[in-house]
């Protein structure tokens, strides 16, 4: 495994607590919740054995925030990089009202999957974009043989700039800059050619 820069590993850590601490939060005021209604729910021995409305009512409350806090999504995702050995794209429509599909609401959406081969590892399949199909396109962006690099709680996959390239993409916010500076000029994270030297002697020592 690469060894990130201080800067990208405390974005890492941050974006790893972000869903916890939500999902902690929301869990403490749902029991804070709990402890101050519970009298009124259940008001008699009776009632709170036999309280169906209460119990689902307090089971759902406690359940939420699992979904909300999006902690789920958080342990799938992981940072990665590697060579693309194939990019797939599939076009569904989905609509931007879940409750109440209609016609009006349908649109075309793309989502982008990039099967990476890790150094030394196996092929792994990410998805790295699904949204909108005419909002951010990224259908050219990735061909098979590009070196690329995923950071954990990123929006962005970014391609590794080969020695010919001029231009760096910032891992984290996703903005271009010149490939003399060392640090994006947009967030101040350390760039991607800066992790992985292109080109030379430098190659082999990261890796
Ligand atoms: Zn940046």
């Amino acid at each position: 495994m690469v060894n990130l820069p201080d800067d990208l590993k405390k974005y890492e850590r941050s974006q790893k607590f972000k869903p916890v601490f939500v999902f902690v939060l929301c869990e403490i005021t749902a029991a804070l919740f709990f402890v101050l209604t519970r009298n009124v729910m259940y008001q008699t021995e009776y009632i709170a054995k036999y309280n169906v409305i209460g119990h689902a009512f307090y089971t759902v409350i406690f359940t939420v925030p699992l979904f909300i806090s999006g902690i789920f999504s958080a342990l799938s995702e992981k940072t990665f990089y590697g060579t693309v050995e194939k990019v797939k794209i599939s076009t569904t429509v989905d609509s931007m009202n879940s409750f109440k599909p209609s016609k009006e609401t349908r649109y075309r959406k793309n989502t982008i999957y990039l099967y990476v081969k890790e150094d030394g590892g196996e092929v792994e399949k990410f998805r790295i974009y699904s949204g909108r199909a005419k909002e951010g396109q990224f259908l050219e962006t990735y061909n098979n043989g590009d070196r690329v690099f995923h950071l954990y709680g990123s929006k962005y996959t970014v391609i590794i700039p080969k020695p010919s390239d001029t231009m760096s993409q910032c891992a984290v916010c996703g903005i271009t800059t010149d490939i003399n500076e060392e640090f994006c000029h947009k967030c101040g994270h350390t760039l991607p050619h800066m992790i992985f030297k292109t080109g030379g002697e430098d190659e082999k020592q990261d890796f």
